[in-house]
């Protein structure tokens, strides 16, 4: 039986989360509720929480939930081949099917109902007001797209099908990298080891992970996971140690995803090989790029490629790996945090929690 209400998490301004008590809506034939089992916290709540991301206010943040099915609508449980009781990956998306972008296939990126329409970026007075994560039940609309998942793994593994589904996509899907390939990937957080984990389950030959002193833990993980190879960007000639790596050649891939910094993307064109492929997934908050010499594109006819998201083809992956059980995924969760922890959960991520260090992390809310 659903309860009436369900906690959810509200952001209301910058630096701004209250725990609130709201009815859960009724559901019609094509729609569901999800109990929340587990909500990642990403990288993007960070900046969301902090204002640098706009959203509208108020919103019920949390974009990579996982839950289990707590009632459906007849013809969404026929479209969606799940039922009451099944456990369910969300993708943050909901797109509209119809637009431009959903028609190219590009359906993570769809504006067809107004500017990010997804999970955990909806506005609390758009009915029927559950749509984030950060909350013990979730609303969800015709459009949403869900995954069957196994059920009998911990919640906060399986709850990795979002940053591992972005490792596939971005690491292994755009860049087409397969055996032979030598990747970099510049950034050892949770997407860099993402990365690293779909480029060794793509076959990629060799792979090196930059980061910096801090990240010592970091860059023994990687290596844990599957690098060959690990720089620590302070202490060594990176382009040096690269081309000692490759016998000359350079990467085959480089994979972008630090945080902020715009001096690893300048870099990369040194890196890379000769036709070599660059995947640029790390946002810089709109800065230039000093230093980009785009000669070394045309000279070496390297390509760059921009990765936003994540689309099913690269969740399937993920989630066919985590259920596999053959990588040792628990190693890159660090922190559960109770549903009303969310804003130390977020915290603890941004770095701002002395002592702590978080690579994955999720809210647990336990509804029960
Ligand atoms: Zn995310
Ligand atoms: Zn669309």
């Amino acid at each position: 039986m659903l309860p009436r209400t369900s906690r959810v998490v509200v952001q209301e301004g910058p630096r701004q989360l209250a725990m609130r008590e709201l009815p859960i809506p009724p559901i019609d034939d094509d729609s569901a509720i999800l109990r929340i089992e587990a909500c990642g916290i990403c990288g993007s709540d960070v900046e969301q929480y902090t204002g640098t991301i706009p959203v509208p206010l108020p919103v019920i943040p949390g974009h990579e939930p996982l839950g289990v099915i707590a009632a459906i609508g007849d013809r969404a449980a026929k479209r969606w081949r799940v039922d009451v009781g099944d456990r369910v990956a969300v993708e943050a998306p909901i797109p509209c099917g119809h637009c431009r972008s959903c028609l190219l296939g590009r359906y993570h990126v769809c504006r067809g109902r107004g500017a990010m329409f997804a999970h955990g970026y909806v506005g609390l007075d758009r009915e029927p007001g559950l749509w984030g994560g950060y909350a013990d039940y979730m609303y969800l609309d015709p459009c949403s797209i869900v995954h069957k998942m196994r059920a009998d793994l911990p919640a906060s593994l399986a709850v990795m099908f979002n940053p591992l589904g972005a490792g596939f996509r971005w690491a292994v899907e755009i860049p087409k990298t397969g055996p032979g390939d030598t990747v970099l990937i510049l950034g050892p957080g949770q997407r860099g080891l993402a990365s690293v984990i779909a480029a060794r389950a793509a076959g990629a030959e060799r792979i090196i992970v930059t980061g910096l002193e801090r990240d010592a833990a970091k860059l023994a993980l990687a290596k844990e996971l599957g690098a060959d190879a690990t720089i620590d960007v302070e202490q060594e000639d990176v382009a040096r140690r690269v081309r000692e790596l490759t016998d000359g050649h350079g990467a085959d891939v480089v994979i972008e995803v630090s945080s902020y910094a715009t001096a690893p993307v300048a870099a990369s064109l040194h890196y890379v090989a000769m036709g070599g492929r660059i995947v640029l997934a790390g946002v810089k908050g709109f800065k230039p790029v000093p230093d980009f010499v785009s000669d070394l594109i045309v000279v070496k006819e390297a390509r760059i490629l921009g990765a936003f998201g994540v689309t099913a083809p690269a969740y399937d992956a993920a989630i066919r790996l985590i259920e596999s059980g053959r990588v040792p995924l628990e190693r890159m969760h660090t922190h559960d945090f109770e549903l009303a922890d969310a804003e130390r959960a977020i915290q603890t991520l941004g770095g701002e929690i002395a002592g702590e260090s978080s690579i994955h992390s999720c809210l647990v809310p336990d509804a029960g």
